[in-house]
């Protein structure tokens, strides 16, 4: 029928559309239940120091089991929650169970959250956090909420307003996927981050002696250096990986050269005493 039409190209293209928005109503379905029933989880994956190789702290990041669909990716869901807004509900849910699990840690240790732009522009977003904390009973200098450049295309002044007012509390702040997004310099000289997390694109493109992202991980460093801030290089895989971000002077290493996002019953496994002593003592963990 659609050759009859003439329109070939065009209707040849609507079963896959329609498919696309039918696989899409059913996620989104499904999401709207997930956290009742119980389907979301956290996983963790540790940050460590790039001088001593100890853990700093750990990033939560969000997983979803469910029963219809298996495990989601967060790049598929989180996007959805997002158009949706349930990423309200979830988001306040995870900031409970990090800060919760976090209270089971040695002190010294925080815990990194991700944060939308849709929570961040919620009025009721710094609540949200002064409430898990007093849950909880987490020291607020304990929780760093990691926020990407883009929150800043929205409505740069909320957010810069909520971001102070977390850091009232104590919270420190860290910039996600730095140098993937809109990169401008005006907020990193308006609001005082705790670390700057170098994307893994340039990581990789370092390791492979690209003169670009060589050029970019040192600018940044050199910055990160002078505005008195860590930096993080995110996705470090390899040894030549950590070689070449540690020389280039990150202070601080995530990636699954170290550790991939664990459950939270391995993740505190890296505090017990016989792991510790295992590695102190060189043998493999
Ligand atoms: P992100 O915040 O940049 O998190 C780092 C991502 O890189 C994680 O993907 C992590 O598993 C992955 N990763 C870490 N080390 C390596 C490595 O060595 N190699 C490779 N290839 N990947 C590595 P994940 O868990 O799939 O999360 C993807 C994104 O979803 C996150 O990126 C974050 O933007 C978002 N996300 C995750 N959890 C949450 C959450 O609770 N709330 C919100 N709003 N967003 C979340
Ligand atoms: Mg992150
Ligand atoms: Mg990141
Ligand atoms: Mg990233």
């Amino acid at each position: 029928r659609a050759k009859d039409a003439g329109g070939g190209t065009h209707f040849n293209y609507e079963p896959a559309l329609h498919a696309h928005a039918e696989e899409r109503r059913q996620l989104e379905f499904a999401l709207r239940r997930a956290l009742e029933r119980n389907e979301l989880l956290v996983h963790y994956q540790p940050v460590v120091s790039a001088d001593t190789e100890t853990v700093l702290s750990f990033e939560a990041l969000l997983r979803w089991n469910s029963s219809e669909h298996g495990l989601v990716n967060p790049a598929k869901f989180v996007p959805l929650a997002e158009d949706t807004r349930l990423i309200l509900p979830i988001g306040e849910w995870v900031l409970r169970e990090a800060c919760a699990e976090a209270t089971r840690w040695p002190d010294h240790t925080k815990v990194a959250v991700n944060v939308s732009g849709e929570q961040l522009l919620d009025p009721h977003f710094a609540s949200t956090v002064v409430s898990a904390l007093a849950m909880t009973g987490l020291p607020a200098r304990r929780l760093e909420i990691e926020v990407t450049e883009s929150i800043f295309l929205r409505d740069a002044t909320t957010a810069r307003a909520t971001l102070e007012q977390i850091m009232g509390l104590g919270c420190s702040i860290a910039l996600d996927d730095f140098g993937t997004g809109y990169s401008s310099l005006d907020y990193l000289r308006k609001l005082r981050f705790s670390t700057i997390k170098v994307d893994r694109s340039f990581v990789q493109g370092a390791a492979q002696k690209n003169p670009e992202s060589l050029a970019i991980i040192r600018a940044v460093v050199a910055m990160a250096e002078s505005l008195g801030v860590t930096t993080t290089a995110e996705g470090v895989e390899t040894e030549s990986e950590l070689d070449i971000v540690k020389a280039l002077g990150c202070t601080k290493i995530q990636g699954f050269y170290f550790g991939r996002p664990m459950p939270p019953e391995d993740a505190r496994l890296l505090f017990s005493p016989r792991f510790v002593e295992r590695r102190r003592s060189g043998e493999a963990a």
